[in-house]
């Protein structure tokens, strides 16, 4: 990706001035090309014919982006009942949907067991719910290789001191509760954590995953998790993770398997971010610039209500400016670029090199496709922002409405 988007031609026939000016700012602007060619790469990185990519679609569950996603032939993981009802609104169908659940009570199991999706429990105490609720049905279980990886302490999801998965000493267990309820155990999944850029870790576990594979005969599916990593940081030209590299250490791995199990199963990974990550810029504006003793601070409307990463996990994400004036000078300076949320953690992005920038300049906030719209809130009584594509024939389309006053005042009750 070259390193200013709107001369790569990232916003079609529109400059995000006119976006904001006719979307409302800020607004997030996703675009299809890119959001098609990271579907083909995940498609394309093994030549195993049983190979199921599920976008995991708690990272962005837009449903015009989940028919594109669809059409490029990937399926779904899903983590509740609104993301079943929301990926069936895309046209999935109830056997390409996987509904990995944690802690959900008897309701939530109940709607995905009606609608015939195939579910994954994470624990021995859910796998009998799963059992009371459905006997005699099938079943796949989330295991815990035993170790994690991912950028941030609270991203990794395996280990010892995560809530996630069913450790591998407890087969022994598991077996017994399949039996009681007559369950038959399709599935094996685990997922180690978000946004790794290096393969040895999540090789490790695929290697411990097929281990507890071998004891149960009668799998449809090995899932190996997702977490695949881009690089959020441009300037040091690092590259999101080498799915060709990954891939090819998969291949032989999965068909060695095959030979040994006796059967071509079906293996899946379920990446999330890799998919719409780098497909979306969130746009937004400068509304005030300020010195505030040492400090010189970009005042914007992109608080953490908009966009939550860099509050949630210190997450980096670079920035653009494209006012016209910053194009003139070529001067760069150091700023804190924040938000207009009432918390002094209200920061977009700390110290950075960014040209000089004026009021009403806009701004774009690049890679935020994944983990932004999805956990954006109406704190502090703001409307959540509009979506638009950037279509491949580079014309633009609303694909979400700015909420309004009246969407904030949805579901409030006033007294009599
Ligand atoms: C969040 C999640 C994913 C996707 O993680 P990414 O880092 O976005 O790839 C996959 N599987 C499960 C179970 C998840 O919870």
């Amino acid at each position: 990706m070259e390193h200013n988007l709107r001369e790569a031609g990232f916003f079609g026939t529109m400059e995000p001035e006119q976006m904001t000016a006719k979307y409302g700012s800020p607004v997030y602007v996703y675009n299809e090309g890119i959001l098609r060619s990271r579907c083909r790469e995940l498609k394309q990185m093994v030549t195993y014919p049983h190979f199921v990519i599920d976008y995991s679609i708690k990272a962005n569950f837009n449903p015009a982006l989940l028919q594109i996603v669809k059409e490029e032939g990937l399926e779904v993981d899903v983590m509740s009942p609104g993301e079943i009802y929301l990926a069936k609104m895309a046209g999935y169908e109830p056997n390409q949907i996987f509904y990995i659940c944690n802690n959900v009570s008897e309701e939530e199991m109940c709607y995905a067991i009606e609608a015939g999706v195939t579910t994954s429990v994470d624990s021995l105490s859910q796998l009998e719910q799963y059992g009371r609720l459905n006997p005699g049905g099938k079943v796949a279980i989330r295991l815990n290789p035993g170790h994690g990886a991912g950028h941030h302490q609270k991203v990794v999801t395996a280990g010892k001191e995560t809530k996630f998965g069913i450790d591998a000493e407890m087969l022994h267990e598991v077996k017994e509760i399949l039996a009681r309820h007559n369950l038959a155990l399709i599935g094996l999944n685990q997922h180690i954590g978000s946004l790794f850029l290096d393969k040895e870790q999540y090789l490790k576990s695929v290697d411990s995953i097929l281990n507890c594979a071998k004891e149960f005969p009668d799998l449809e599916f090995v899932d190996f998790g997702g977490g695949f990593g881009i690089s959020y940081h441009k300037e040091d030209k690092k590259k999101r993770l080498d799915l060709k590299d990954l891939g090819k250490e998969l291949d032989e791995i999965m068909y060695r398997f095959a030979e040994e199990y006796g059967r071509e199963i079906i293996f899946r990974a379920e990446p999330g971010r890799y998919v719409t990550a780098e497909s979306s810029v969130l746009l937004g504006t400068v509304t005030a610039v300020k010195n505030n003793h040492e400090n010189k601070y970009i005042g914007t409307d992109i608080g953490f209500n908009v966009l939550m990463r860099p509050v949630l996990y210190d997450s980096y994400h670079e920035i653009e400016v494209y006012g016209k004036s910053v194009e003139m000078s070529g001067k760069k300076e150091r700023v804190t670029v924040v938000g207009n949320i009432c918390e002094s953690g209200d920061i977009l992005a700390k110290d950075r090199m960014l040209p000089s920038m004026r009021e009403k300049d806009v701004i774009g906030v690049l890679d935020a496709g994944a983990y932004g719209h999805v956990m954006s809130s109406n704190y502090n009584g703001r409307l959540r922002p509009a979506e638009v594509l950037v279509k491949e024939d580079r014309e633009v389309c609303l694909i979400r409405k700015r909420d309004t006053f009246e969407d904030l005042a949805g579901n409030y009750v006033l007294l009599p």
